[in-house]
């Protein structure tokens, strides 16, 4: 199955936690198809000192849903994250990985919703994913990556960031 996945970074050297974020995606849950560049992004729904690096990443997965969950979790605790004990609370993280669509699936359990419901109201999500996608339909709204993106009205600041230039011209469009 085709994935997309949202990495993000507020702590430690944040670029080096998407690279071995990768490098684990690569040995734990598939192939590594598409990485989009490195995005710093405005904290949102809290207040933190550090920016987030985020990126967006395609994976070539023959895992079923829960287990991309279960694997994306037991990476994020491998790169020493923490889980706050109040659920649904916003915190620094040395790295969160979403799952933004599993294919064109729909899928509304206990512990997962994709398409990820946020995505539409997350410029620092959209940014990043229409470098890889902008064409991918979202199979609930109906509309494009790229549509979503250009109607998408968070003010939240994102910016290029650091050595992974971002490569097409999603930027200098929209
Ligand atoms: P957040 O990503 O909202 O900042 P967490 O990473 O701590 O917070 O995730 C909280 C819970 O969100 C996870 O335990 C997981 O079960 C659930 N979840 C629901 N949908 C998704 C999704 N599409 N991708 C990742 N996690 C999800
Ligand atoms: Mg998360």
């Amino acid at each position: 199955m085709n994935v997309f996945l949202l990495l993000g970074s507020n702590m430690g050297n944040r670029e080096a936690m998407l690279r071995e974020a990768c490098a684990l995606l690569a040995a734990q849950a598939g192939t590594v198809t598409g990485q989009s560049g490195y995005y710093e992004s405005e904290p949102w729904g809290f207040e933190a000192a550090t920016w987030f690096v985020n990126q967006a990443v395609q994976v070539e997965t023959a895992l079923g849903p829960a287990q991309l969950l279960h694997a994306i979790q037991r990476i994020e605790r491998q790169l020493g994250r923490v889980r706050p004990t109040s659920p649904g609370a916003y915190a620094s993280r040395p790295i969160d990985i979403d799952i933004l669509f599993y294919g064109h699936d729909v899928i509304h359990t206990q512990e997962l919703v994709v398409p990820h419901p946020l995505l539409p109201r997350r410029r620092f999500a959209l940014l990043p994913l229409c470098e890889l996608a902008p064409g991918f339909v979202h199979p609930l709204l109906r509309a494009t990556v790229a549509s979503l993106l250009l109607r998408c009205n968070d003010r939240g600041a994102v910016r290029p960031f650091g050595e992974r230039e971002t490569e097409n011209s999603v930027l200098r469009t929209v």
